[in-house]
C-alpha cells in the first residue's frame, strides 16, 4: 500500500500553545500530522482545541506517543525545566519513547539552547533548536522563517515539519546555532531601527520632510528592513505600525528580550557590539517606560521626546 506524505510525517506533542505555538500546532494539525497538544494555561488549551488540537492534561501524555516534542516557551529556564521536569513532575525526557526528538522552537539564550540539546542527549535522544521569525502573522500563515541548529540528520528529520509551519527553513549549524542567527539578525534590527528612528528625528528638526527623507534613502545606501517595512513615521509606508499608533508588529517587549540575550551572548564571547548594547539599553527603557506592547518603531518616540527634553533643559 502506498503511503500518503501525511502518513509518512512523525506525530508531534506540542508544549506551549501561545501566540506562537498556538497557530503553528494548528498549522500542523491542518496539513494531518497528528499532534498532542498541552499548555499551562487553560485558555491556551481551550483556544488549540478549537482549532482542532487534541490537548491533554499533563505534558507527560502529550510526550508518551510522539516522534518530535515541539516546545515553544517563553524562556530557556521553562525549557530545560520542562526537560528534566521540576517539583517532583516526570520531566519530558524521562515520559518520552526511544527514538524521540527533541525539537525547541522558542527564542531562548545559545547556552541554554545548547544546555537543553545535552540533556536530550545525555537521555539518549537527538534534539535541534529552531527559532522562528516572523511573529504571529507568518505563525498563522505558516510562513515562518526558521533558523536551525542541529546534527544535519536531526534537521533532516524535523525539516518537513518545519516546512509545513514555515516559508523558510535554514539550516545553520550545530546545536545553538539557530539561536545564533536569529540573535544577530535581531540584534541587527535592534540597531538599524534605532538608526532609522535618529535619522528621521534630526531630519524632522532639520525640516526636512518624512516623504522627502523617506524617497531619497529608500533608493540610498541607508535602506534596510526598518526603513522600507517597518518604517517608524506614519505615511511613507501605509502598512508599517506606525500608521496603527504602533499597534505591533513586533511588541518592544520581544525586542528587548532579543537584545538582551545579544548581550549574554556578547558577555559569554567576549565579542565588542557598543551599538548592540547601547539598543539593548534603550529597548529596555522603551519597556520600563510602559511601552513594552506597543511595536518596537515606537522607540521613534522615546527618542524625539528626549530630544525635546534636552532642548528644554538647554
Ligand atoms: P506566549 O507567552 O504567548 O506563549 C508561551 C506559552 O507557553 C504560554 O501559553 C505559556 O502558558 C506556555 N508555557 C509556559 N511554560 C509551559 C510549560 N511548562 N508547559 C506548557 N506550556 C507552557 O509567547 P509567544 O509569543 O507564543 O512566544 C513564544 C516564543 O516564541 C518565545 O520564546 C518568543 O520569544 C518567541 N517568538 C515570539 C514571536 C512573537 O511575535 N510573539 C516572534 C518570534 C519568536
Amino acid at each position: 500500500m502506498t503511503e500518503t506524505p501525511s502518513q509518512q510525517l512523525p506525530a508531534v506533542a506540542f508544549l506551549g500553545l501561545g501566540h506562537m505555538g498556538g497557530p503553528m500546532a494548528a498549522n500542523l494539525a491542518a496539513a494531518g500530522v497528528q499532534v498532542t497538544g498541552y499548555d499551562i494555561v487553560p485558555e491556551a488549551c481551550s483556544a488549540a482545541r478549537e482549532q482542532g488540537i487534541e490537548v491533554v492534561e499533563t505534558p507527560q501524555e502529550a510526550a508518551r506517543s510522539a516522534d518530535v516534542v515541539i516546545t515553544m516557551f517563553p524562556s530557556g529556564k521553562h525549557v530545560v525545566d520542562a526537560y528534566v521536569g521540576i517539583d517532583g513532575a516526570v520531566g519530558l525526557l524521562a515520559a518520552a519513547p526511544a527514538g524521540t526528538t527533541f525539537l525547541d522552537c522558542s527564542t531562548i539564550n545559545i547556552s541554554e539552547a545548547q544546555e537543553a540539546t545535552e540533556l536530550a542527549r545525555a537521555a539518549g535522544f537527538t534534539a535541534a533548536d529552531a527559532p522562528v521569525s516572523g511573529g504571529v502573522v507568518g505563525a498563522t500563515a505558516g510562513t515562518l522563517a526558521f533558523m536551525v541548529g542541529a546534527e544535519p540528520e536531526v534537521f533532516e528529520r524535523v525539516r518537513p515539519l518545519l516546512e509545513i509551519m514555515g516559508g523558510r527553513v535554514v539550516h545553520c549549524g550545530g546545536s545553538g546555532m539557530g539561536q545564533a542567527a536569529k540573535i544577530c539578525n535581531n540584534m541587527i534590527l535592534g540597531v538599524s531601527m534605532v538608526a532609522v528612528s535618529e535619522a528621521f528625528v534630526l531630519a524632522e528638526r532639520l525640516g526636512l520632510e518624512h516623504q522627502a527623507m523617506y524617497d531619497v534613502v529608500s533608493n540610498a545606501s541607508g535602506q534596510c528592513w526598518a526603513l522600507t517595512t517597518n518604517c517608524p513615521v506614519p505615511g511613507p509606508v501605509p502598512t508599517s505600525p506606525a500608521n496603527k499608533d504602533f499597534e505591533p508588529g513586533f511588541a518592544g517587549a520581544l525586542m528587548a528580550k532579543d537584545l538582551n540575550l545579544a548581550t549574554t551572548a556578547l558577555d559569554e564571547t567576549g565579542a565588542a557590539a557598543p551599538m548592540g548594547r547601547l539598543a539593548a539599553e534603550l529597548y529596555n527603557q522603551f519597556v520600563a517606560d510602559g511601552q513594552a506592547g506597543k511595536d518596537f518603531s515606537g522607540i521613534i518616540t522615546t527618542l524625539r521626546d528626549g530630544g525635546r527634553k534636552s532642548s528644554r533643559e538647554e
